[in-house]
C-alpha cells in the first residue's frame, strides 16, 4: 500500500474515531458506535468454522454482520474491518464477505489490506498507543514490555493479544525478537490468566455468543408470517432471539383464515410426497 493511501486511511479512521465514545485511550464499545451511526448491526453465533463477518449496502441501509462465536476481541476486530469497507469502499462495491483468509492480514487483495489497516488505525491509533506506553507502563524505557503489559494494552483498547503484538511491531515500539519472546510468554502463561492478573477484561478472550438482531426484523418476520410466507416455527425461533413468545406479539398476528389453512396443508402435503 502506498504511503499516500495509508495517510488517507489514517485520516478517515481518525475522523470516524473522533465521534466515538473513548475512555482514556480505547473505544469503549464499537458495537454501540455502529448503532449510533444507524448501521444495521447483526451479531449471531453462527459456528466456529464459518464466515467471520460481512457487510452489505442495500438501498439506504448499511448492514454489518459479525459472528459472535469468535473470541470477543476478534469479533471487535472483524467489526472494525467491516466498518473499514463501509467507509473506504462502498462508493464502488456494495458487499464484502470476510473469513480467516481476509482478516488475518495475509490476504493479497488490496481492499482487504486497506480494511485491515483501517481497523488497526481505528482501534489502536499511533498517538494513543505511545501515550499509553509512556504514561501507564512502569519502567518501559529500562525494561521494555512484559506479557502483563500486553494484557493491559489489550484490555484498554479491546483488542486481541496478537493484534497488540502486530501493531506494536509495525509502529516500531517492539522489534521482531521482543515480539517472539512476548508470544512465548503468552503461550506459557495463557491470555486468560494474564488478563485476570492485571484486573483486565477476561471476556475479550472468549466468544460472547451474543445474539443481537435489529428490532425491526421482528416486524418483518411477523409480516411474512401473517402472509403465510414463513411457518409458525420460524416466527417462534426469531422471537426466542428477543426473549419473546408468540403470546407477547399476539396483538400483531392475523389469525389465518380457513382457506389459508387449506392452502398450507396442501403445500405441506405436496412437499411430503
Ligand atoms: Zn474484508
Amino acid at each position: 500500500m502506498q504511503e499516500s493511501r495509508k495517510r488517507e486511511i489514517r485520516i478517515k479512521a481518525a475522523s470516524f474515531r473522533e465521534k466515538c465514545k473513548v475512555s482514556r485511550y480505547g473505544i469503549i464499545d464499537l458495537f454501540k458506535e455502529c448503532e449510533r451511526r444507524g448501521y444495521k448491526l447483526l451479531r449471531y453465533p453462527l459456528g466456529e468454522n464459518v464466515d467471520l463477518g460481512f457487510t452489505v449496502k442495500k438501498d439506504n441501509d448499511i448492514v454489518i454482520f459479525t459472528n459472535s462465536c469468535s473470541r470477543l476481541s476478534r469479533e471487535i476486530f472483524t467489526l472494525a474491518h467491516e466498518i473499514g469497507h463501509v467507509i473506504l469502499h462502498f462508493a464502488e462495491d456494495i458487499s464484502f464477505i470476510d473469513d480467516n483468509s481476509t482478516i488475518n492480514g495475509r490476504s493479497k487483495d488490496e481492499k482487504e489490506q486497506e480494511a485491515n489497516y483501517f481497523a488497526a488505525c481505528l482501534l489502536m491509533p499511533y498517538d494513543d498507543i505511545n501515550r499509553f506506553v509512556d504514561l501507564e507502563i512502569q519502567n518501559f524505557h529500562e525494561k521494555g514490555l512484559s506479557a502483563l503489559d500486553i494484557a493491559r494494552i489489550m484490555s484498554e483498547f479491546n483488542v486481541s493479544f496478537d493484534m497488540v503484538l502486530n501493531r506494536l511491531e509495525s509502529l516500531g515500539v517492539i522489534n521482531q525478537n521482543q515480539k517472539l519472546c512476548l508470544d512465548n510468554e503468552r503461550i506459557e502463561k495463557r491470555v486468560g490468566n494474564l488478563l485476570r492478573s492485571v484486573g483486565g477484561n477476561a471476556r475479550l478472550n472468549v466468544p460472547s455468543n451474543e445474539i443481537d438482531i435489529p428490532y425491526e426484523y421482528i416486524d418483518y418476520v411477523i409480516y411474512n408470517y401473517n402472509h403465510n410466507a414463513v411457518p409458525k416455527e420460524t416466527l417462534e425461533k426469531v422471537l426466542v432471539c428477543y426473549h419473546l413468545t408468540i403470546e407477547d406479539v399476539s396483538d400483531k398476528l392475523t389469525p389465518p383464515s380457513d382457506d389459508d389453512d387449506d392452502d398450507l396443508d396442501e403445500l405441506i402435503g405436496g412437499l411430503d410426497d
